[in-house]
Protein backbone atom coordinates (compact mmCIF):
# COMPACT_ATOMS: atom_id res chain seq x y z
CA UNK A 1 0.00 0.00 0.00
CA UNK A 2 2.88 2.08 -0.72
CA UNK A 3 0.44 4.34 -2.74
CA UNK A 4 -1.41 6.03 0.96
CA UNK A 5 2.18 6.26 2.41
CA UNK A 6 2.82 8.40 -0.76
CA UNK A 7 -0.02 10.43 -1.08
CA UNK A 8 -0.01 11.12 2.82
CA UNK A 9 2.99 10.34 4.89
CA UNK A 10 1.93 11.75 7.86
CA UNK A 11 -1.51 9.94 8.34
CA UNK A 12 0.01 6.55 7.32
CA UNK A 13 2.98 6.15 9.31
CA UNK A 14 5.28 3.08 8.48
CA UNK A 15 3.88 0.07 10.57
CA UNK A 16 1.67 -2.99 10.00
CA UNK A 17 -0.99 -3.02 12.81
CA UNK A 18 -1.34 -6.71 11.66
CA UNK A 19 1.81 -7.94 12.14
CA UNK A 20 1.69 -6.33 16.08
CA UNK A 21 1.93 -8.77 19.09
CA UNK A 22 -1.15 -8.68 21.17
CA UNK A 23 0.24 -7.89 24.84
CA UNK A 24 0.06 -10.82 27.24
CA UNK A 25 -1.41 -9.86 30.11
CA UNK A 26 0.62 -9.71 33.30
CA UNK A 27 -1.68 -8.78 35.71
CA UNK A 28 -2.54 -11.90 38.32
CA UNK A 29 -5.63 -10.58 39.52
CA UNK A 30 -7.34 -11.14 36.30
CA UNK A 31 -8.55 -14.60 35.66
CA UNK A 32 -8.39 -14.38 32.16
CA UNK A 33 -7.34 -12.61 28.63
CA UNK A 34 -9.74 -10.37 27.56
CA UNK A 35 -9.27 -8.86 23.97
CA UNK A 36 -11.58 -5.87 23.05
CA UNK A 37 -13.09 -6.11 19.52
CA UNK A 38 -14.33 -2.23 18.35
CA UNK A 39 -16.71 -1.15 15.62
CA UNK A 40 -15.42 1.98 14.44
CA UNK A 41 -18.37 3.62 12.08
CA UNK A 42 -21.06 4.58 13.93
CA UNK A 43 -19.19 3.07 17.08
CA UNK A 44 -16.38 5.02 17.67
CA UNK A 45 -17.79 7.69 15.74
CA UNK A 46 -21.24 9.12 16.80
CA UNK A 47 -22.21 9.56 13.16
CA UNK A 48 -22.10 6.49 10.43
CA UNK A 49 -19.05 8.23 8.19
CA UNK A 50 -18.58 5.44 5.64
CA UNK A 51 -22.39 5.83 3.99
CA UNK A 52 -21.98 9.85 4.59
CA UNK A 53 -18.90 9.93 2.61
CA UNK A 54 -20.09 7.25 -0.39
CA UNK A 55 -22.80 9.20 -0.67
CA UNK A 56 -21.03 12.50 -0.93
CA UNK A 57 -18.05 11.33 -3.31
CA UNK A 58 -20.68 8.83 -5.26
CA UNK A 59 -23.60 10.12 -4.98
CA UNK A 60 -24.87 8.72 -8.35
CA UNK A 61 -23.79 5.15 -8.05
CA UNK A 62 -24.41 4.82 -3.88
CA UNK A 63 -28.16 6.12 -4.91
CA UNK A 64 -28.86 3.34 -6.40
CA UNK A 65 -26.73 0.72 -4.80
CA UNK A 66 -27.46 1.56 -1.08
CA UNK A 67 -31.18 0.94 -1.60
CA UNK A 68 -30.14 -2.58 -2.66
CA UNK A 69 -27.79 -3.34 -0.03
CA UNK A 70 -30.03 -2.57 2.34
CA UNK A 71 -32.78 -4.78 0.56
CA UNK A 72 -30.39 -7.33 0.82
CA UNK A 73 -30.53 -8.11 -2.92
CA UNK A 74 -26.94 -7.00 -3.52
CA UNK A 75 -24.31 -8.46 -0.74
CA UNK A 76 -22.00 -5.82 1.34
CA UNK A 77 -19.05 -7.04 -0.14
CA UNK A 78 -20.30 -6.71 -3.94
CA UNK A 79 -21.82 -3.57 -3.02
CA UNK A 80 -19.38 -1.98 -1.28
CA UNK A 81 -16.67 -2.87 -3.49
CA UNK A 82 -18.80 -1.01 -6.69
CA UNK A 83 -19.89 2.32 -5.00
CA UNK A 84 -16.05 2.71 -3.68
CA UNK A 85 -14.52 1.66 -7.00
CA UNK A 86 -16.72 4.29 -8.79
CA UNK A 87 -14.59 7.13 -6.67
CA UNK A 88 -11.68 8.39 -8.99
CA UNK A 89 -8.23 7.96 -7.14
CA UNK A 90 -7.75 11.70 -7.41
CA UNK A 91 -10.99 12.01 -4.57
CA UNK A 92 -8.59 10.41 -2.22
CA UNK A 93 -6.91 13.20 0.05
CA UNK A 94 -10.42 14.73 0.33
CA UNK A 95 -11.78 11.55 1.92
CA UNK A 96 -9.17 11.37 4.13
CA UNK A 97 -10.11 15.03 5.05
CA UNK A 98 -13.59 14.93 5.30
CA UNK A 99 -12.90 11.84 7.66
CA UNK A 100 -10.88 13.87 10.46
CA UNK A 101 -13.79 16.13 10.63
CA UNK A 102 -15.60 12.99 12.13
CA UNK A 103 -16.33 13.45 15.73
CA UNK A 104 -15.79 11.03 18.12
CA UNK A 105 -18.23 9.26 20.74
CA UNK A 106 -17.64 10.34 24.76
CA UNK A 107 -15.75 8.78 26.46
CA UNK A 108 -13.21 6.56 24.34
CA UNK A 109 -10.26 8.27 25.17
CA UNK A 110 -10.99 7.61 28.88
CA UNK A 111 -11.97 3.67 27.49
CA UNK A 112 -8.30 3.65 26.02
CA UNK A 113 -7.20 4.95 29.07
CA UNK A 114 -8.59 2.18 31.16
CA UNK A 115 -7.74 -0.44 28.80
CA UNK A 116 -3.71 0.28 28.83
CA UNK A 117 -4.09 0.53 32.45
CA UNK A 118 -5.59 -3.13 32.67
CA UNK A 119 -3.18 -4.00 29.80
CA UNK A 120 -6.28 -5.20 27.71
CA UNK A 121 -5.90 -4.76 23.66
CA UNK A 122 -7.93 -2.96 21.51
CA UNK A 123 -8.45 -4.47 18.12
CA UNK A 124 -10.56 -2.25 15.72
CA UNK A 125 -12.61 -4.02 13.20
CA UNK A 126 -14.51 -1.77 10.63
CA UNK A 127 -16.14 -2.20 6.91
CA UNK A 128 -14.89 0.71 6.26
CA UNK A 129 -11.88 2.48 4.76
CA UNK A 130 -8.61 2.02 6.92
CA UNK A 131 -7.63 5.53 5.63
CA UNK A 132 -10.85 7.51 7.50
CA UNK A 133 -10.06 4.91 10.30
CA UNK A 134 -6.45 5.85 10.53
CA UNK A 135 -7.78 9.70 9.85
CA UNK A 136 -9.96 9.82 12.94
CA UNK A 137 -7.67 7.53 15.14
CA UNK A 138 -4.06 8.70 14.62
CA UNK A 139 -4.03 10.68 17.94
CA UNK A 140 -5.28 7.47 19.73
CA UNK A 141 -2.48 5.00 17.44
CA UNK A 142 0.11 4.14 20.17
CA UNK A 143 -2.96 2.61 22.33
CA UNK A 144 -4.59 0.22 19.85
CA UNK A 145 -3.15 -2.60 18.91
CA UNK A 146 -4.66 -3.46 15.29
CA UNK A 147 -6.58 -1.87 12.74
CA UNK A 148 -8.63 -4.16 10.34
CA UNK A 149 -10.74 -2.36 7.83
CA UNK A 150 -10.31 -2.27 3.53
CA UNK A 151 -7.42 -0.88 1.81
CA UNK A 152 -7.96 1.06 -1.06
CA UNK A 153 -4.95 1.21 -3.73
CA UNK A 154 -5.24 4.88 -5.37
CA UNK A 155 -2.67 3.77 -8.72
CA UNK A 156 -5.35 3.75 -11.18
CA UNK A 157 -7.64 6.37 -12.00
CA UNK A 158 -10.44 4.32 -10.01
CA UNK A 159 -10.34 3.70 -6.26
CA UNK A 160 -8.99 0.01 -6.26
CA UNK A 161 -10.54 -1.92 -3.07
CA UNK A 162 -7.90 -4.38 -1.25
CA UNK A 163 -9.61 -6.12 1.77
CA UNK A 164 -7.73 -9.32 3.13
CA UNK A 165 -10.72 -10.17 4.99
CA UNK A 166 -13.44 -10.96 2.60
CA UNK A 167 -15.65 -13.57 2.69
CA UNK A 168 -18.93 -14.95 2.38
CA UNK A 169 -20.89 -12.06 1.57
CA UNK A 170 -18.49 -9.50 3.93
CA UNK A 171 -15.94 -7.06 2.69
CA UNK A 172 -14.75 -7.54 6.27
CA UNK A 173 -15.41 -10.63 7.76
CA UNK A 174 -15.36 -9.37 11.43
CA UNK A 175 -16.17 -12.75 13.43
CA UNK A 176 -13.47 -14.63 11.18
CA UNK A 177 -10.45 -11.59 12.46
CA UNK A 178 -12.06 -11.91 15.98
CA UNK A 179 -11.73 -15.98 15.78
CA UNK A 180 -7.66 -15.68 14.57
CA UNK A 181 -7.24 -14.47 18.03
CA UNK A 182 -6.26 -16.19 21.22
CA UNK A 183 -8.41 -15.04 23.99
CA UNK A 184 -10.08 -16.02 26.87
CA UNK A 185 -12.70 -13.52 26.59
CA UNK A 186 -14.05 -11.39 23.83
CA UNK A 187 -15.42 -8.50 24.51
CA UNK A 188 -17.56 -7.21 21.03
CA UNK A 189 -18.81 -3.39 20.70
CA UNK A 190 -20.52 -2.21 17.83
CA UNK A 191 -23.85 -0.77 16.72
CA UNK A 192 -25.07 -2.32 13.48
CA UNK A 193 -25.70 -5.56 11.46
CA UNK A 194 -22.32 -5.70 10.12
CA UNK A 195 -21.17 -6.17 13.87
CA UNK A 196 -23.80 -9.50 14.03
CA UNK A 197 -22.00 -12.42 13.77
CA UNK A 198 -18.89 -11.13 15.84
CA UNK A 199 -21.57 -9.93 18.50
CA UNK A 200 -22.79 -13.75 18.19
CA UNK A 201 -19.36 -15.33 19.02
CA UNK A 202 -18.47 -13.12 21.61
CA UNK A 203 -18.23 -13.75 25.07
CA UNK A 204 -19.62 -10.14 26.16
CA UNK A 205 -21.20 -7.76 24.15
CA UNK A 206 -21.89 -4.24 24.00
CA UNK A 207 -24.47 -3.08 21.70
CA UNK A 208 -26.29 0.40 20.46
CA UNK A 209 -29.09 0.77 18.16
CA UNK A 210 -30.04 -0.97 15.50
CA UNK A 211 -27.38 -4.05 16.53
CA UNK A 212 -29.73 -4.14 19.87
CA UNK A 213 -32.53 -4.98 17.81
CA UNK A 214 -30.99 -8.11 16.09
CA UNK A 215 -29.82 -9.23 19.69
CA UNK A 216 -33.12 -9.06 21.30
CA UNK A 217 -34.90 -10.87 17.73
CA UNK A 218 -32.49 -13.99 18.52
CA UNK A 219 -32.00 -13.76 22.34
CA UNK A 220 -28.65 -13.16 22.39
CA UNK A 221 -27.81 -11.29 25.76
CA UNK A 222 -26.36 -7.95 25.31
CA UNK A 223 -25.23 -5.08 27.51
CA UNK A 224 -26.77 -1.38 25.57
CA UNK A 225 -24.65 1.34 26.40
CA UNK A 226 -24.41 4.92 25.02
CA UNK A 227 -20.58 6.16 25.33
CA UNK A 228 -17.88 4.23 26.47
CA UNK A 229 -17.76 5.93 29.93
CA UNK A 230 -20.68 3.44 30.19
CA UNK A 231 -18.43 0.36 28.96
CA UNK A 232 -15.45 1.22 31.06
CA UNK A 233 -17.62 1.17 34.40
CA UNK A 234 -19.53 -2.40 33.49
CA UNK A 235 -15.81 -3.99 32.79
CA UNK A 236 -14.79 -2.52 35.98
CA UNK A 237 -17.67 -3.77 37.93
CA UNK A 238 -18.08 -7.11 36.44
CA UNK A 239 -14.10 -7.72 37.47
CA UNK A 240 -15.25 -6.59 41.31
CA UNK A 241 -17.47 -9.66 41.50
MG1 LIG B 1 -20.96 0.52 12.87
Amino acid sequence: MSHISEMDDDLCPEYDFTQLTIVDRGNERHRSKRIVFCDFDGTITVAETFVAMISRFAPEVSALVLPEIYAKRVTLRQGVRQMLESIPSSSYSEIVKFARTQPIRAGFVEFLDFLKTEQIPIIIVSGGLHCMVEAVLTPYIDRIQAIYAIDLDTSLPYLQVNSRYESGTEMVAKAEIMASYDADETIAIGDSITDWNMALAASLVFARPPLTDYLDEHQKPYTPWNDFIDIRDDLIQSDAK
